[in-house]
């Protein structure tokens, strides 16, 4: 058999990695064990199925927080993974999605709405039914202001062009569906989403 350089130093690397493992006792036994220890890590936790908040392949994810979520018991994210099930990545996960655990516990992560009133240069954090609120309350104005039922020539336009919409990625195919039905069922021309719906 002829040998190359590159070939010589897979082989010798492999059977270095066989006699290693070998060595710290895994062959199929081994693997077995470490099967049988995973669900012990996972074992007191809530599983929750969510989206990967990154980018607009929405690869699905799940959640794993230890707590049973009872009473006075606070929840912490211990373990993010792809989640088996879901159509768009079947369980894999890029490297950005696989750090998702970092920006869960970022200390830098945003947490809350914060707002700026008028004249302030400084941004308080609020709430989000105060956000809400507000939010809609000055919608309203504004399509109140300058929304066009027709056009110069009278034909119906129902167009909203004051306001527009940015949406996230990290929904469903369903949640963005209902997302652009409700902006387009208020007139609003002026839209986009990560995912492009
Ligand atoms: S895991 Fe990667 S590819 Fe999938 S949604 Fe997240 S960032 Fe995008």
């Amino acid at each position: 058999m002829e040998l190359r350089r590159r070939g010589f130093i897979k082989l010798t690397g492999a059977g270095l990695a066989a006699s290693t493992l070998g060595a710290l006792g895994f062959g199929p036994s081994g693997e077995a064990l470490a099967a049988a220890v995973r669900p012990f890590k996972l074992a007191a936790t809530t599983e929750t199925r969510n989206t990967c908040s990154y980018c607009a392949v929405a690869c699905g994810i799940l959640v794993y927080s230890a707590g049973d979520r009872a009473k006075n018991a606070k929840s912490n994210i211990i373990h993010i993974e792809g989640d088996p099930d879901h159509p768009v990545n079947r369980g894999t996960l890029c490297p950005k999605g696989s750090a998702l655990l970092d920006v869960v516990h970022a200390p830098t992560r945003l947490e809350q709405p914060k707002y700026r009133a008028p004249g302030s240069n400084e941004f308080k954090p609020v709430s989000w039914d105060f956000a809400l609120d507000r939010i809609a309350r000055l919608m309203k104005h504004d399509r109140d202001a300058n929304f066009i039922a027709r056009n110069a020539n009278g034909a119906t336009v129902n167009r909203w062009l004051t306001t527009g919409m940015l949406a996230a990625s990290a929904s469903s195919t369903e949640t963005a569906y209902l997302t652009w039905k409700t902006v387009r069922s208020m007139g609003m021309l002026i839209f986009d989403n990560q995912a492009r719906v």
